[in-house]
């Protein structure tokens, strides 16, 4: 079985309690299976991509010991994703939206993901300067989860036709990780914010053809009033310099049993993790990160 694993973070700001909880969680779960761990750079949305944030994030991944078996970056893969879009064109499965937010906002009805789109650009051929938007079916997206069990999602109701490409030409993450995770990853680890998302990546790996990983979501760590944790909204960056008492707050955040002595440094702390890591331990609500490990 492929269990090949992989850590996808965007480079939108530095590195916090949740990413390490999603990084530390796809990590042991592949390497304890002896598996590959690849790290990706999400770097197709460049408005949004902070300086210097690609090499902080390295950075802190290389303090806190995480061992790489290959790196690679969205942004080198465009044709890949170019190729997808026009499959789906051939398919006629795109159309061209020239709605603007302010419309959408106006007269779509909302959901938990989301505004619904209601399709009222169907049938419009997709342009360059249209946004793109996916035919979505009746059908709901079945899927069982690692961690969570048995999903299922009515795309209908939860997000509607929804965009693969942007007005403004760039991809939509949904589309660069279905193909991306399609392409040799075995297990996808990650937040439970992404849970939605899934569904969403399920039923675009379906219509282009590609194999689909298996998925495992991990409790999502929320601030003091309950918020996700994110790099938007300045959650606390990772220390650099202390990464012990960070990797084990998030290897308790993830329920699971201690180790049995406290670790030297990270590489001890990664030798025990990987030999103890119980998928089945982790738990299946979102929690409130610890204050300040
Ligand atoms: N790069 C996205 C993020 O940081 C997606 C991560 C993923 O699919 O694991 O939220
Ligand atoms: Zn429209």
């Amino acid at each position: 079985m492929n269990l090949t694993g992989r850590f996808a973070p965007s480079p939108t700001g530095p590195l916090h309690f949740g990413s390490l909880v999603a990084a530390l969680g796809s990590y042991t779960q592949a390497r304890s299976a002896g598996a590959r761990w690849l790290v990706r750079i999400d770097d197709i949305d460049p408005p949004r991509e902070a300086r210097g944030a690609q090499d902080a994030i390295l950075n802190t991944l290389e303090h806190f010991g995480f061992e790489w078996d290959a790196l690679y970056r969205q942004s080198d893969r465009t044709e890949r994703y170019v190729a997808a879009l026009q499959t789906l064109e051939r398919e006629q499965l795109l159309y061209g939206c020239t709605c603007t937010r302010r419309r959408i906002a106006a007269t779509v009805r909302r959901s938990e993901a989301g505004f619904v789109y209601p399709g009222t650009c169907r049938g419009t051929a997709p342009a360059p300067d249209t946004a793109h938007r996916v035919i979505i079916g009746a059908e709901a997206v079945q899927f069982t989860d690692r961690v969570r069990g048995l999903q299922r999602y009515g795309l209908a109701e939860a997000t509607g036709d929804f965009v693969v490409r942007r007005r403004d030409g760039l991809f939509a993450y949904h589309l660069a990780c279905a193909v991306d995770d399609a392409d040799g990853i075995g297990e996808v680890v990650r937040g439970a914010d992404l849970l939605a998302g899934t569904a969403q990546q399920i039923y675009l790996q379906r219509l282009l053809g590609l194999s689909t990983p298996a998925y495992a979501h991990l409790p999502v760590a929320l601030g003091e009033v309950g918020q996700k944790l994110s790099k938007q909204t300045g959650a606390t960056p990772l220390r650099d310099n202390e990464p012990l008492p960070q990797l084990m707050a998030a290897w308790a955040f993830l329920g699971q049993t201690a180790l049995p002595d406290r670790p030297a440094d990270p590489r001890a702390f990664w030798r025990d993790a990987v030999l103890r890591w119980d998928l089945n331990a982790v738990p299946t609500g979102d929690r409130r990160a610890p204050a300040g490990p």
